[in-house]
């Protein structure tokens, strides 16, 4: 059983590239170039610089002892939080950044939902020099304002998406249109193993130096290079993809996904797209997804702005179906009160999408001599208003 992509763009059942027909020539072009681009050695010496000397890595990977004697077992965490920018997606933006140079594209086109992924591109842009136009719902412009601030200070246009509720979905749409009418020298770039292939493979394999560093990282500390437990949080899903990456084929480590319920799995109010999904067309990729009975996607909610996406990448969604990886769902709640023990027991504040892995460490039971490593997808400091509102 395979669990990377194949030929045609597909992890098992899923994935592909469901597209209109005026994409087809770029997103053809893209997959023609890209795997001897970032094979090559002189991409990948330009991208191992960038994350050593611009992004701060390696990220330590941290012997988190009073938390392991919480939950009388080894616990290591992995500190994405302290990247440049304070989290993972600058990995990936890095990378593509690279990519889009190498392709001779000058104009990069993005969407964000709650502006992460906007501002870790603007940030790649800035330091290249290339024009960036972020598209974002109108809504979540308002909600996140000073996300669209850091973005503009940054050099990026902020572009609101007016149509359908002017959330991610609608801001998804207006980049897809702009892509569709700038095809020679504009590149798309996308935040999570979504969208169509060869998207999900590009950001698996940026984001897949963080399971590197776990192997080399867990071997100089403890001499053995695979842990029993992986948790990752699940959005779109390219941390956790990044996690898992390298330990795919080694059955003896168990990978656990975390999703977030929200309210609850039955609240109706949830990000869970796994628990509550069912298979269909999103971004481009068939997968799972939370819809309607018409098939009309289903607004996502989460506590956590990174989480609050209805769709799973096509990876998890093999990953699932196939049985190699467990998935699991934490509430705002479990996910808060993770936040809060983390911080008291360790000195982390972490953000809101990574007490999500968090909380997994409460649903699982774990032996004393495993050996779990937890991916701190990122740092707290932009939830710090939930957290002061939530206090328990
Ligand atoms: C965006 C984000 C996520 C969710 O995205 P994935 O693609 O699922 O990794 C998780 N954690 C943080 C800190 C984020 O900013």
């Amino acid at each position: 059983m395979s669990y990377l992509v194949n030929e045609k763009g597909y992890y098992g059942d899923f994935g592909g590239a469901f597209i209109p027909e005026m994409l087809q020539p770029n997103v053809d072009a893209l997959r023609a170039c890209y795997r001897e681009i970032i094979d090559s050695t002189e991409f990948k010496q330009e991208f191992i610089s960038l994350l050593k000397n611009y992004v701060g890595r390696p990220s330590p990977l941290y012997y988190a002892k009073r938390l392991s004697e919480h939950y009388k077992t080894r616990i290591f965490l992995k500190r994405e939080d302290l990247n440049h920018t304070g989290s993972h997606k600058v990995n990936n933006t890095i990378g593509q950044i690279l990519l889009a140079q190498k392709m001779g594209k000058k104009r990069i086109i993005a969407e964000t939902g709650a502006g992460q992924h906007g501002v870790a591109t603007a940030t790649v842009c800035a330091l290249m020099d290339l024009e960036c136009i972020v598209y974002m719902g109108a809504t979540d412009i308002e909600r996140q304002m000073p996300n669209v601030k850091r973005m503009e200070m940054l050099g990026a246009k902020v572009v609101p998406a007016l149509s359908g509720n002017k959330t991610l979905k609608d801001a998804t749409n207006e980049a897809l249109r702009d892509w569709i009418n700038n095809p020679e020298d504009t590149y798309y770039l996308i935040g999570s193993v979504v969208g169509p292939h060869p998207y999900p493979d590009i950001v698996a394999r940026f984001q897949s130096i963080i399971s590197e560093e776990i192997g080399w990282q867990l071997d100089e500390l403890i001499g053995r290079t695979s842990p029993d437990y992986i948790l990752a949080c699940v959005g779109g899903g390219s941390n956790a993809a990044g996690a898992f990456y390298h330990y795919l084929d080694d059955t003896s480590v168990k990978l656990i996904g975390v999703e977030a319920s929200g309210m609850g799995i039955h609240s109706g109010e949830t990000a869970a797209s796994i628990a509550c999904g069912e298979v269909g067309f999103i971004h481009g990729s068939k997968t799972l997804l939370m819809q309607d009975d018409d098939g009309q996607i289903i607004e996502p909610y989460s506590i956590s702005a990174g989480l609050d996406y209805p769709g799973i990448g096509p990876i998890h969604s093999h990953l699932h179906e196939s049985g190699r990886a467990t998935y699991i769902d934490a509430t705002d709640r479990e996910a808060l009160d993770a936040a809060y023990l983390l911080t008291k027991l360790e000195g982390i504040i972490p953000a809101l999408e990574s007490a999500h892995a968090l909380a997994g460490l409460e649903k699982i039971k774990f032996n004393p001599d495993d050996v779990i490593v937890v991916n701190i997808s990122g740092r707290g400091d932009k939830d710090m208003e939930a957290y002061i509102k939530c206090l328990p």
